[in-house]
């Protein structure tokens, strides 16, 4: 937390006035690491695939969706009350309870757990005292259903096909913490994947997209022993999951829910279709057949995601402190230095270099103390790659590119260095 403060990854929301529980706030750094995580996600779920197109629905909706979806009646997390202190606590976080207790140096007395809705509310229009009441988005998947058909008329995709959408979500989680993990606004990343109803159909594609999204997240740097699936049992299973799994990360908070995968069944788009009286039909453009899709669902946190990646990237040793994070999810790829700051033609050649490398990547420039201190901050940086220009370059035209995990150095040609970058971020 110390480095994110430090370097500019994440901030508490609202600082300067105290803060406001469960928000947080991205630096330069972190507004980079989340964009990265997002485009990679879109170029692998959207760009590369046929069978997936994106949308980007609205975060206010009409509140009849939430009645449809089941989250006004069933969206609850159970919430007991200390009666010393009336401080509220998730009832089945035994953890936080029994911490709590500790704090009054003997028992307490609990209320009975009660349901509590985690919807926000929010008030929209102008006339005082007729606002009509919304809520902001629990999930992001609903904007998805909603919008079935438009995608349907508006594309040739057929069953099975996917709906991807990444945006913020929010609620009102009763006991927001472990940094980021769980705050109130955060950004989810989702398919929704629909596909013939049919148990057969629905396991094939359940267990087709855990191993997907397994394997993206080791891919881009998750330790593989640091990742594991979790089954739901019945009884915690969402109240539109006919079955659940979680793909859990080994957090120093304990092992963590990273991202969610369900077989929603019909659920969405039989329940739009009572609340909305229209159509929520496939017509299969072959057989001419109608039937309500199933739909299968990858549901992951951005912000959780950021927050494991740098876990897990998050090294030390040698005195050092270095995170080695994928190439392709660091803030910036590549730094550029001159030897001496005080000599002009280093300093003029340096950038040149930065220059024209600033087209097609982030690159960090730095020209302040000394060249150790220099590598210092870009190793907490997470930068791979960092290029100093020493009087060599003056005389052969080549730089030195040191690599952030070995601390080695290459020479290399500076009419190479794209090509070489390229290289070894892919
Ligand atoms: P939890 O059991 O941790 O409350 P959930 O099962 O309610 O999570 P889902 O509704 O399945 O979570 O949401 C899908 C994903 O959205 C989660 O796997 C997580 O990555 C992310 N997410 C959910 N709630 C939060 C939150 N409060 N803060 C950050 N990310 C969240």
């Amino acid at each position: 937390m110390a480095l994110c403060k430090r370097r500019g990854f994440i901030y508490p929301g609202s600082e300067i006035y105290g803060g406001l529980g469960g928000t947080w706030d991205y630096g330069p750094l972190g507004v980079e690491l989340k964009n990265n995580i997002k485009r990679e996600w879109w170029k692998d779920i959207v760009q590369l695939r046929e069978d997936i197109v994106g949308i980007d629905s609205a975060i206010m909706m009409n509140p009849k969706t939430w009645e449809a979806s089941g989250h006004v009646e069933a969206f609850t997390d159970p919430l007991v009350e200390c009666k010393v202190c009336h401080a509220r606590f998730r009832a089945d976080q035994e953890d936080s309870i029994n911490e709590h207790e500790k704090s009054h140096g003997k028992s307490n007395e609990w209320t009975e757990p009660q349901k509590f809705n985690l919807l926000v509310k929010a008030y929209l229009g102008v006339l005082e005292g007729k606002q009509s009441e919304i809520y902001l988005r629990g999930e992001i998947t609903q904007g998805v259903h909603v919008n079935f058909k438009n995608v349907l008329d508006s594309t040739r995709i057929k069953i099975p096909f996917g709906i991807a959408q990444i945006g913020k979500a929010f609620r009102n989680e009763i006991t927001p913490g472990n940094f980021t993990f769980r705050s109130r606004e955060f950004e989810q990343m989702e398919v929704q994947y629909y596909i013939e109803p049919e148990r057969g159909e629905g396991e094939k594609w359940f267990d087709y997209w855990k191993k997907q999204r397994m394997e993206w997240y080791t891919k881009l740097g998750i330790r593989k022993d640091h990742l594991s699936f979790r089954n739901h049992e019945d009884h915690e299973r969402a109240h539109y999951a006919r079955d659940a799994c979680d793909i859990d990360y080994h957090a120093p908070f304990g092992w963590s829910e990273f991202e969610g995968i369900h077989n929603r069944g019909d659920w969405d788009l039989s329940r739009h279709e009572q609340y909305s009286g229209q159509s929520m039909k496939y017509k299969d453009p072959d057989t001419g057949e109608e039937y309500l899709p199933w739909v299968i669902e990858t549901s992951g946190g951005v912000d959780r995601a950021a927050l494991f990646f740098l876990i897990d990237a998050y090294w030390e040793g040698d005195g050092r402190i270095v995170l080695r994070l994928h190439p392709k999810l660091a803030p910036y790829k590549v730094a550029v230095f001159p030897l001496l700051a005080n000599k002009p033609e280093l300093v003029k050649k340096a950038k040149e270099i930065y220059e024209d490398l600033k087209k097609e990547f982030m690159v960090a420039w730095d020209d302040r103390g000394n060249i150790g201190g220099r590598y210092a901050a870009q190793d907490e940086a997470g930068t791979p790659f960092c290029i100093t220009v020493d009087f060599q370059s003056l005389k052969d035209d080549t730089v030195t590119v040191r690599y952030r995990d070995t601390a080695k150095q290459d020479r290399v040609e500076i009419v190479e260095l794209k090509e070489y970058l390229h290289d070894k971020i892919d």
